[in-house]
């Protein structure tokens, strides 16, 4: 293969406390909660707005943040994001879940769930990190940590300016891909996505619908290249799982599920729906996870961690329960890095739970956490004092372990 060599200086442009590589809604929290606790924060996002999946990507719901019986189990800045989403444009939280836990919950009841305009949440997360006094640069790709044995110093970027250097006491990673704690060295799993591609969609039909409920909501509708599920129904057959690591795997997957759409869409009347968003980013579920200090399993439901950085519940089955253990956040033989959402370390469905939006959310707070106590105390984010990162969740709002008393009567004894 042919190759070139480079030999260049690049200008170190700035230095921080704390750099969060990926403005998703894990690597929002964390730069909030970076600032939060008086530390300098800078964010670096390769798109031009915040929220990643959840906004760029169209995924616009946040998940339940309940038990399925009537108790709240994510709070924390999961709470305060599902709140700003909904700030300025529409919810669908149930009736019962509007002002917090329900006094009178029916069997089977509808979870604490909502539905938000993903460009309006995008807009107010800005607002929020602004005004917060995160350092913000959209349209930078992090492209390289600069690495120092087991430390990262700082990171290389690109952006319309060339090429620029940022150096970061402590280095978060929220690419989702754990494209720079992988390319910093640190041992990372890797798995398959199944054939989803879905845009926004308007339709006479659908605006007439929304005219008459007088709920914008209504008209938004969708579409879908491929449309398989979380479960992988309706992923054709023979059809490769796309890994999203490689620029081929991208292309591959971005063409492909485009000029499915496209002859979706010609076989509609084309004066009587128009797409109004594509998705700004790759709809994939996984693609690199760190292989951390602690794998979160699905046979680590209804387990205490002695490190836990939040109580999440299953989005799907009613009653199953988990934490968060903040070794999932780190590979502590690297002194100064964390990652936190659908990068934590995770496996099989127990990764599915860990890594949706809300729990996403609560390990961008711990991350952020975290990272500020690191300095603090002057010690490598392995060696943290963790009862003192689990006084400043709680400070924080997040419950750090679920109660024993939800645990259903069955499952009680294997928990024990
Ligand atoms: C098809 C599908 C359906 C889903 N449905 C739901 C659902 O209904 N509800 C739910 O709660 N969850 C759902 N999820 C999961 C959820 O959306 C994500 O797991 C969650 O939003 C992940 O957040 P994150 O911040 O960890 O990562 P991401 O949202 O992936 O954010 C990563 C950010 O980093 C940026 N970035 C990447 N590389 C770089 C780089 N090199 N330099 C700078 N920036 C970079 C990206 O642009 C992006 O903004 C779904 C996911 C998929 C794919």
């Amino acid at each position: 293969m042919k190759t070139i060599e480079l030999n260049e200086k690049i200008e170190c442009r700035g230095s921080y406390d704390v750099i969060v590589a990926g403005g998703g809604v894990a690597g929002c929290a964390a730069a909030l909660s970076a600032v939060r606790s008086g530390k300098s924060a800078l964010i670096i996002e390769k798109s031009q707005i915040f929220g990643g999946l959840a906004t760029l990507g169209l995924i616009n719901f946040f998940v339940p943040m309940c038990n399925g019986r009537g108790k709240q189990i994510i709070y924390g800045m999961a709470e305060e994001f599902l709140r700003l989403s909904i700030k300025y444009g529409y919810d669908t939280i149930p009736e019962i879940w509007k002002n917090g836990d329900p006094s009178d919950y029916p069997e089977n009841g509808p979870r604490y769930i909502t539905r938000y305009s993903a460009d309006i949440f995008a807009l107010a997360l800005t607002e929020q990190l602004h005004t917060e006094g995160v350092d913000i640069m959209f349209d930078s790709v992090v492209s390289m940590p600069v690495m120092n044995g087991c430390h990262c110093d700082g990171l290389i970027i690109e952006n319309k300016s060339g090429r620029e250097y940022y150096e970061g006491k402590i280095i978060i990673d929220t690419t989702g891909d754990a494209d720079v704690l992988y390319r910093a060295g640190v041992p990372t799993v890797q798995r398959g996505n199944f054939y989803t591609y879905i845009a926004k969609l308007i339709t006479i039909d659908s605006c007439r619908k929304a005219a008459e409920s007088g709920n914008i909501r209504d008209a938004m509708a969708g579409i879908a290249g491929g449309g398989s599920s979380l479960y992988g129904k309706g992923h054709p057959q023979g059809m490769p799982l796309f890994t999203g690591t490689t620029s081929e795997d991208v292309n591959n997957y971005l063409i492909t599920n485009q000029l499915h759409m496209l002859s979706k869409l010609k076989q509609t009347d084309r004066f009587s729906r128009n797409v109004v968003t594509l998705p700004g980013m790759c709809q994939y579920r996984t693609t690199r996870r760190i292989d951390g200090d602690y794998v979160l399993r699905e046979a680590d439901v209804y387990r205490h961690f002695d490190d836990s950085v939040g109580a999440i519940n299953d989005f799907d089955r009613r009653d199953y329960l988990y934490e968060i253990p903040y070794g999932t956040l780190i590979c502590s033989k690297y002194d100064n890095l964390l990652t936190a959402g659908r990068s934590a370390a995770g496996e099989g469905y127990a990764w599915d739970v860990l890594r949706v939006i809300p729990p996403a959310i609560i390990s961008g707070q711990a991350a952020g956490l975290a990272a500020a106590q690191a300095i603090d105390e002057a010690c490598g984010v392995g060696a943290i004092d963790i009862r003192k990162l689990q006084a400043s969740l709680e400070a924080g709002n997040v419950d750090i372990h679920f109660d024993d008393a939800d645990i259903p009567e069955k499952d009680r004894r294997s928990a024990d």
